[in-house]
C-alpha cells in the first residue's frame, strides 16, 4: 500500500545527515530542531503557530483541552473516520456526536451537522478524509451561526487547499499526524497542533508540557506530549519535498482515473471544485467490494478498507454513549469503499497491474 523504504532510499543522504546532526548536538528533547520544524510548518500551512506533539491523537486531545472541552460537552464529528477523532473527546468525558457524510466527498455533510447541534455542542470537528478538504465554506458559516469553534482533523490532508487556502489554517485549531504512512510521515510517531490564536497557542503549548510555561510551575492540568527532535529533523527534510510528494500522489491518482474511466462498476474518487485533493488514499467504490477484495488478495495486490465499521457502530460507542442512530451514507460507504495502493513511489507499471485485476473483476461481474 505504501513504499516507505523506496522513498527513504531516494532521500537517504539528506535524512541521514539531519539525523546525525541531532545525534551530534545531543539535544533530543525540544530545542532548535523542533522550533525550526514548527516554523517551517507555519510557512507551509499559513497558520500562525505550530506546536509539535507526540502524535496526531494527542494533537486532537490537547486541542480539545485547550478549548476546555470536557464532561457534559458534545463535539460533532463524522462517524466515517479513524477512531482517534472521537476517542480523544471521550477520554476527556465529552460525547462525540456523529454526523453523516456527503457520499461523493466522504467528508461531513453540513446539513447533517446542523441537525446534530444542541446547547451542549462545543465544537465541530471535520476530517479532511483521504486528503480531500471538507466543505469548509458551509461548515464555517454554520460555526459562526452557532458561535462554535472548528477543529480541523488534518491528519490525512497536509498540503491540501480549499479555495486556495491551506487545510489546517481555516479552523480555530487544526491537528496534523506524522504517522509514517501519512502524506508527511516521520520515522516513528509525531503530530502537530496548528492555530492562529495566540491564547490558544499559549494554552496548547502549556498543556503539552505538564500545564506549565516555566519549569516546576504548573498552571493547569496537562500531559507530556512532545515531538521528538530526531523526528523533527526528519520531518524538516521531508517537508521540503512535500510539494513533490503531493504532485506524485496526484499524478498517480490521475493515472488511476484514466485507467478506470470507462469502467462503470467502479466509482472513482470525486474532487470538489474548491478542493485541492492530496490523495492520502485513492478510494474507489463498488457494490461488489468484498468480492473485489478477494480478487485482489488472490492476485497478491495490497489494498485497504478505510473504514469497515463506522464509529457509531463500534462496540465502544454502543449503549448510553451513542443512542441507536442510523447514518445511511456512512453505512453505505463502509460497505463499498476500497483503497488501492497510493504512495510517492508508484510507477505506471504498478498501477497497470493493480488496474488489470480491478478491471478484470469488474468485467466478470458484468458477464456473470
Ligand atoms: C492518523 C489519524 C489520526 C491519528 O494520528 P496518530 O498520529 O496516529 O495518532 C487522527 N485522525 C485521522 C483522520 C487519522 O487518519
Amino acid at each position: 500500500m505504501v513504499d516507505l523504504k523506496g522513498q527513504y532510499v531516494r532521500l537517504k543522504d539528506e535524512i541521514d545527515a539531519a539525523i546525525h546532526e541531532v545525534l551530534d548536538s545531543a539535544r533530543f528533547i525540544r530545542g532548535p530542531v523542533v522550533s525550526q520544524f514548527e516554523n517551517a510548518l507555519t510557512e507551509c500551512t499559513k497558520a500562525k503557530y505550530a506546536i509539535g506533539v507526540a502524535n496526531g491523537t494527542d494533537a486532537l486531545q490537547i486541542s480539545y483541552m485547550a478549548l476546555d472541552i470536557g464532561p457534559g460537552d458534545e463535539i460533532i464529528t463524522p462517524s466515517f473516520t479513524f477512531i482517534a477523532t472521537a476517542e480523544a473527546a471521550s477520554l476527556l468525558g465529552a460525547t462525540p456526536v456523529f454526523a453523516d457524510i456527503d457520499p461523493k466527498t466522504f467528508c461531513l455533510d453540513p446539513d447533517s451537522v446542523e441537525q446534530c447541534i444542541t446547547p451542549k455542542t462545543k465544537a465541530i470537528v471535520p476530517v479532511h478524509l483521504f486528503g480531500q478538504p471538507a466543505e469548509m465554506d458551509s461548515l464555517t458559516k454554520l460555526a459562526s451561526k452557532y458561535n462554535l469553534p472548528i477543529i480541523e482533523d488534518n491528519a490525512q490532508a497536509i498540503g491540501a487547499t480549499y479555495n486556495g487556502t491551506s487545510t489546517g489554517s481555516m479552523g480555530t485549531m487544526a491537528c496534523c499526524s506524522f504517522f509514517p504512512s501519512k502524506n508527511l510521515g516521520a520515522y516513528g510517531d509525531g503530530g502537530a497542533i496548528l492555530t492562529s490564536d495566540p491564547e490558544l497557542e499559549t494554552r496548547s503549548r502549556m498543556i503539552t508540557n505538564h500545564g506549565g510555561r516555566h519549569k516546576y510551575l504548573n498552571e493547569t492540568i496537562g500531559v507530556n506530549s512532545r515531538l521528538d527532535a530526531l523526528q523533527a529533523a526528519i520531518l524538516t527534510v521531508k517537508l521540503k519535498h512535500l510539494e513533490s510528494f503531493t504532485l506524485a500522489r496526484r499524478s498517480a491518482a490521475s493515472y488511476y482515473h484514466s485507467l478506470f474511466e470507462t469502467i462503470d462498476e467502479i466509482t472513482r474518487p470525486y474532487e470538489t471544485p474548491e478542493g485541492f485533493h492530496v490523495y492520502h488514499q485513492y478510494v474507489i467504490r463498488t457494490k461488489k467490494r468484498d468480492e473485489l477484495a478477494d480478487a485482489l488478495t488472490n492476485a497478491k495486490i495490497p489494498y485497504g478498507i478505510y473504514y469497515p465499521v463506522p464509529l457509531h457502530q463500534q462496540p465502544v460507542f454502543q449503549g448510553d454513549i451513542t443512542p441507536n442512530i442510523t447514518l445511511p451514507e456512512t453505512e453505505k460507504a463502509c460497505e463499498e469503499v476500497l483503497a488501492l495502493p497510493m504512495h510517492t513511489e508508484l510507477t505506471h507499471a504498478h498501477q497497470d497491474r493493480v488496474a488489470e485485476i480491478v478491471i478484470k473483476h469488474a468485467k466478470t461481474l458484468i458477464y456473470a
